[in-house]
């Protein structure tokens, strides 16, 4: 086995990825070649420090390198950055929603306040003085005005009766 082969499977042998057969040739490397000793023993310290930040209270794993992606992405789902960003994702349509509606109602209410006002003042000045004068001009037909003229020329007589007694 030369160094090169060695290196590629001292991470395997580590990780206990290694078959009894090709780790018992490795070892046999190891045994004659400084440097690939000192590669496993670096590995092994590097592996010991990662286990020691990442996974304090865990036994030796097997399968180190999965477990350890396994656990990053399970521990990116539920990270308060997801949340975050899920959070913008539901408030963002939202608010341009409420957004919309607000500039729509600043828009339309006050065209429709002005007619609104428009229509009322037409309403204050053309129907209300009508409505107020009608029975005025339908008591001044013809008719109603010789019944007062006739009242008033009584009305007269009467002062004139009473001027006289
Ligand atoms: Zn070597």
């Amino acid at each position: 086995m030369n160094c090169h082969r060695a290196e590629k499977l001292i991470s395997r042998l580590v990780d206990g990825r290694l078959e009894a057969g090709t780790a018992a040739r490795l070892e046999e490397h190891l045994r004659v070649c400084p440097a690939c000793a000192q590669l496993l023993a670096d590995y092994r310290q590097m592996k010991s420090m990662m286990s020691e930040l990442l996974l304090p209270e865990t036994e030796p794993l097997p399968y180190f390198e999965q477990r350890l992606r396994a656990r990053l992405q399970s521990e990116n789902k539920p990270s308060l950055w997801a949340v975050v960003e899920r959070w913008y994702a539901a408030a963002v349509p939202v608010f341009l929603v409420v957004a919309m509606v607000l500039v729509g109602i600043l828009f339309l209410a006050q065209p429709a306040e002005i007619q609104l006002s428009q229509s009322e003042l037409l309403l204050f000045q053309g129907q209300s003085p009508l409505n107020e004068t009608r029975p005025i001009f339908d008591a001044q037909r013809p008719e109603d005005r010789q019944l007062q003229l006739l009242f008033a020329g009584l009305d007269s007589q009467e002062v004139v009766r009473r001027g006289k007694q």
